[in-house]
């Protein structure tokens, strides 16, 4: 059989993936992308970002119609849960953008195979599917085959009771009681949805506090917030099995009385997807936990064949693996490609949002870097009072001498997109006074960011 030949192959269709295949086939590149699923968008639009946040907007709508519409004078009766519905709008939202993206290749001329792509040599792959084999080639070959669920020994993973983030996107009905294992992204993603249909949710985690790595201001107020919504926390508990029992479950914990409930989320992180790649074939270098080792140009120790994304070193985020992928293909081209991975910022959707973009308040104590800190309350703003949402905070550390800007972090409402304006400034080397003397539109959240610059020097206005 003669293989289809291409200037460069991607595997995998996820944001990393069809992001590179796209910007290559613009930069003129003759380009193929094999994804093993029939729809194309990876993790990200199929099971991952979009159908997370889909949920997340509809449940929080409920919440407001059933808790918190009559607080602005607006009384409803009778309000009542379809979740059939909300789970098929959902899936509305993601076929409409994994059908956009089959529309992106046809008009950017990316050739698109549908199988399970495996190397047969550093240039060559096979690709298999249901219709039988195919062998492809190409000088360059990109990985962007991303990451699947992690598991704990003893947790008997049954894909419907006990189960991760993929079935929790489409529980046929509203637990009564939902464990999550992991208080994590997708633990306090996942589990807000939940608890806001109507769920009792219990978050056991193994760490003394949410989400470990994070600012520990912003996960302090975070758990503090979470609580008063009626999420309950088990910090500092070793989970050692979960099974179905009966119509339920049980989940074991070390030095406690096994906790019985009738849906599990295990979200204890991901790990790279590169089972069957055959990478072992090529002798592609990973590292103990199994992420595809590459240079800074994401060229692996086999030349020509590169890695992206959640399968290659870095945070597991959709936007990171975009950048990667960009990166990776127009240095191939142009010989110029490059990340800061220090103004990649990172945003939880929960109610209220935490997002945070540089380095946290404890990584530069334990660096030893002298700073500065301004901080500022959602309550003191006048757009905060007048949508109602006061919980919260914008914190921002500053360089002690220099005055740039290390880092920010926020919890509070559109904290998401709040945080784009700290990465500009963070990516044009900005100084907290920079930011502190530019002008915000009133009244906007925005302002909090702006009043959190000025209390860097003690110059707060409204606190
Ligand atoms: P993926 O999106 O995982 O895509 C890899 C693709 O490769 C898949 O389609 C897979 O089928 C295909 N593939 C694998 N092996 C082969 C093979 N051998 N042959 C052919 N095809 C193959 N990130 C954010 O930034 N924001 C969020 O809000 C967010 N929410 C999330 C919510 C959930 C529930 C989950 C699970 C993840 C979320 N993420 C979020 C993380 C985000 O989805 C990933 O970081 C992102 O999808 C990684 O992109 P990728 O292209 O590296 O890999
Ligand atoms: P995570 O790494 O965010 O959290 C895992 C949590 O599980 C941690 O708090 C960890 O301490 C805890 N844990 C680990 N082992 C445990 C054990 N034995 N018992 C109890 N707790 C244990 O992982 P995740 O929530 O599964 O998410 C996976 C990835 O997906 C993340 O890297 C994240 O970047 C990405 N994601 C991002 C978003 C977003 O950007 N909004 C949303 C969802 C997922």
């Amino acid at each position: 059989m003669s293989a289809q030949s291409f200037d460069l192959i991607v595997i995998g269709a996820g944001p990393g993936g069809y992001v590179a295949a796209i910007r290559a086939a613009q930069l003129g590149l003759n380009v193929a992308c094999i994804e093993k699923e029939p729809e194309l968008g990876g993790t990200c639009l199929r099971v991952g970002c979009i159908p997370s946040k889909a949920l997340l907007v509809s449940s929080e709508r409920f919440e407001e119609a059933r808790s918190h519409l009559a607080t602005h004078g607006i009384e409803v009766e009778g309000v009542k849960l379809n979740l059939d519905k909300m789970l098929a709008r959902k899936d509305k939202v993601v076929k409409a953008l994994t059908g956009g993206i089959k529309m992106l290749f046809k008009k950017n001329k990316v050739t698109r195979f549908e199988g399970h792509a495996s190397f047969v040599s550093a240039t060559e792959l096979k690709v298999t599917s249901s219709k039988g084999e195919e062998q492809l080639s190409a000088p360059k070959i990109l990985i962007a085959t991303g990451s699947v669920p992690a598991n704990l020994p003893g947790i008997e993973w049954d894909g419907d009771r006990i189960g991760g983030s993929t079935e929790a996107l489409a529980y046929p009905e509203v637990p009564e009681h939902l464990i999550v294992i992991g208080a994590g992204v997708i633990g306090l993603e996942l589990g807000s949805v939940w608890r806001r249909l109507g769920a009792k949710v219990t978050v056991l985690e193994y760490m003394d506090t949410a989400m470990p790595g994070m600012d520990a201001d912003l996960s302090a107020e975070a758990v503090k917030i979470f609580k008063k919504q009626g999420v309950e926390f088990r910090f500092g508990t070793k989970v050692t099995g979960a099974r179905v029992e009966g119509e339920g479950c049980v989940v074991e914990c070390e030095g406690s009385e096994p906790i019985r409930c009738d849906r599990v989320l295990v979200s204890v992180g991901r790990k790279p997807n590169t089972e069957g790649l055959g990478l072992e074939a090529i002798g592609v270098e990973l590292d103990r936990r199994g992420v595809v080792q590459v240079d800074e140009h994401f060229e692996t120790n086999i030349k020509g064949v590169f890695a992206i994304g959640d399968v290659a070193p870095g945070p597991m985020l959709a936007h990171k693996a975009e950048e990667e992928g960009i990166a990776c293909v127009e240095h191939m081209v142009t010989g110029y490609g490059h990340i800061n991975y220090n103004t990649i910022p990172s945003v939880v959707y929960t109610h209220p949002e935490i997002a945070s973009v540089g380095q946290s308040e404890q990584a530069l104590k334990e660096s030893g870097v002298p700073y500065k800190l301004g901080q500022f309350p959602y309550i003191a703003n006048g757009r905060a009072r007048a949508i109602g949402a006061t919980d919260g905070f914008v914190k921002v550390l500053a360089h002690a001498e220099t005055d740039r800007v290390l880092g920010v972090h926020i919890i509070g409402s559109n904290a998401g997109d709040l945080i784009a304006e700290a990465a500009v400034s963070m990516e044009f080397g900005a100084s907290s006074e920079d930011v502190a003397r530019s002008c915000h539109a009133h009244p906007t959240l925005a302002e909090i960011l702006k009043e959190a610059a000025l209390a860097v020097d003690g110059r707060a206005i409204h606190f």
